[in-house]
């Protein structure tokens, strides 16, 4: 979803984007008060001022989104969650956090962090609005007023008790504490943000269509977010709980196919069309240190002509590219990471001490997933050959 984004650099530690979708929220915005609010505030004030404060106005609200998020990450990290970035986007801001929350009281606090940090702001834009009103040309003060009113508009709805909104972490972190079941809790408050998402997106239709208001697609949209969303994490959440405590180390590949690094990838290419059928390797150095993954596709791209002078460790993917992973590592933090390797394209690394125990691949992962579905949990094979045990 959020793919094209513009890194805004760090915020006290914290990576921030922007997804595109915030320039247009921020030309709608400015749009909105300088033709419509703003004229109707302050009557008789002239447009360019108008379009002026407007920007500035708009600016402003995308700068509290940002505090809002900030205010969740600074609280996760006081609480020992890492923060992996903010993403500001059309419909407000996410705050990815590395893992979940130890405690109901965690969750909790987490969650109110934002929506307290949007209700201060709010507080003190329109306090100032009033304090300034008189002393202040009606201008800046109209675009305070409006600042302070759609904050705390933003900390309203934020606490609407329904997944993904912060209200709904709430909600979670309540029934949590109350039942001891953490799974259980963020499966209700996921059923509650569907059930919200439809009830906004149906009050949406009605008034773009009964009341005949623009500003109805804009329910819609939220309401058809928040289903996804909800949908997405109760989809996750099940998967999670029976994945349990399971480890790297129990579903790895333990006896996956080497390819020696020092070898020419004509020679490799050779070995590897009578050996297995597999299409992506774990390269190792001559002395046995893991140096990354290559792939016959990658292979492949070797010009003819090269294959038997360059080396397999030349084409091999390294570093940043491949996920490297402990053998006691919990299979939900690997999914957490992100790391799903695609079919013949990608491998995690496993690793014990500076060696390499083995190779967690798609199937791998489907076949982990597979099996517990069955109500049975994976178990490491227990063949522990000295690599590289296929290359002579
Ligand atoms: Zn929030």
């Amino acid at each position: 979803m959020f793919r094209t984004a513009i890194p805004l650099g760090r915020w006290a530690g914290v990576a921030v984007r922007a997804h595109w979708s915030v320039l247009v929220v921020l030309l709608l915005i400015t749009d909105l008060l300088a033709s419509a609010v703003l004229p109707q505030a302050a009557p008789g004030a002239n447009t360019p001022w108008c379009w002026i404060t407007g920007g500035l106005t708009a600016a402003g609200f995308l700068a509290s989104l940002l505090l809002h998020e900030l205010s969740h990450a600074f609280v996760a990290r006081h609480h020992g969650v890492a923060v992996k970035r903010i993403t500001l986007w059309m419909l407000g801001g996410a705050a990815e956090l590395e893992g979940e929350p130890a405690t109901p009281k965690a969750d909790l606090r987490i969650a109110v962090a934002g929506p307290l940090a949007s209700l201060l702001i709010g507080g003190t834009a329109l306090g100032g609005a009033v304090l300034a009103s008189g002393t202040l040309p009606p201008l800046p003060v109209s675009g305070l007023a409006w600042l302070g009113v759609s904050n705390l508009l933003l900390a309203a709805f934020n606490l609407l008790p329904g997944a993904p909104l912060d209200g709904g972490r709430i909600l979670r972190a309540i029934i949590w504490r109350w039942r001891g079941d953490r799974a259980r809790a963020g499966a209700i408050a996921d059923r509650s943000g569907q059930v919200l998402g439809a009830v906004l997106a149906v009050a949406g239709f009605a008034q773009l269509l009964l009341l005949r208001q623009f500003t109805g697609l804009w329910l819609v949209l939220l309401g058809w977010f928040l289903i996804f969303a909800a949908q997405a994490e109760f989809a996750t959440g099940p998967l999670r709980e029976r994945l349990g405590t399971l480890r790297v180390g129990d579903i790895m590949n333990s006896s996956p196919m080497i390819a020696p690094g020092w070898w020419t990838v004509d020679a490799f290419a050779e070995y590897a069309a009578g050996a297995g059928h597999d299409r992506v390797f774990p390269v190792l150095s001559f002395d046995g240190v893991p140096l990354g993954i290559v792939s016959l596709g990658d292979l492949a791209k070797v010009p003819a002509d090269a294959r038997r002078a360059i080396r397999v460790t030349d084409v091999a993917r390294k570093d940043q590219a491949v996920p490297v992973m402990r053998v006691d590592t919990e299979v939900t933090v690997l999914m957490e990471r992100g790391h799903f390797p695609r079919a013949g394209r990608d491998l995690v690394l496993v690793t014990r001490g500076s060696g390499l125990a083995g190779v967690v691949g798609a199937d791998d992962l489907a076949r982990a997933f597979e099996l517990t579905a069955l109500d049975h949990r994976p178990r490491a094979t227990g063949d522990h050959k000295a690599f590289p045990q296929s290359v002579k």
